[in-house]
């Protein structure tokens, strides 16, 4: 099925989605924060945070730009896939490499565990302040590559907390 066909786009609260696996926009200590993270943990539950604390002891938290994945706890999705997003730091400091690296390594690892559904917040978008306009056309993109060249992903879904993320989502899903 072509691309265009398996992205979809929502507004509101992720943890609410039914999907095999939902992603957070976590931090690199992987030990729980505010925004979408905070919302995940409260919501899913202390099983999250306790593989957390595995994944931490055995290699030490999670580097910006890579993913983990744990249990998803008491939500309605099976996994949580936990990617750091970078800091927006002025643009010339790789950011825009590493939201690609967080979009496909998510995708990959969803991959590899057998997922064909997957829901994305609008990460770095939050505290970490990635422009809003420029992390959509990275989200879109990257996500619309990686579905070009995987056929086992059945559905990505831009899940957007925020009307303007929805509106900005929505104009480069039209442009695809
Ligand atoms: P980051 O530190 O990567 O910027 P944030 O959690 O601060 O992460 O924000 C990332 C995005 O997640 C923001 O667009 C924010 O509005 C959104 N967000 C916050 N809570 C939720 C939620 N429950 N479901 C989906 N998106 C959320």
């Amino acid at each position: 099925m072509s691309f265009r066909n398996r992205i979809d786009l929502t507004k509101g609260d992720i943890t609410k989605v039914k999907v095999d696996a939902i992603v957070n926009a976590a931090n690199t200590s992987l030990l729980g924060g505010g925004g979408v993270d905070g919302a995940i943990h409260r919501a899913g539950g202390p099983e999250i945070l306790n593989e957390c604390r595995k994944i931490v002891a055995r290699q030490g938290g999670c580097k910006t730009g890579e993913a983990v994945i744990t249990t998803a706890g008491n939500l309605p999705a099976r996994f949580v896939i936990h990617t750091v997003g970078p800091v927006w730091n002025g643009g010339d400091k790789g950011e825009e490499k590493k939201l690609t690296d967080c979009y496909r390594n998510s995708l990959q690892l969803a991959v590899d565990n057998k997922c064909s559904t997957i829901a994305f917040p609008n990460i770095s978008t939050g505290v970490y302040r990635f422009p809003k306009a420029a992390a959509a056309q990275i989200a879109v993109h990257t996500v619309a590559d990686f579905l070009d060249a995987n056929e086992t992903l059945g559905k990505v879904i831009f899940v957007c907390f925020d009307e303007e993320s929805y509106e900005l989502i929505s104009k480069e899903m039209m442009l695809l």
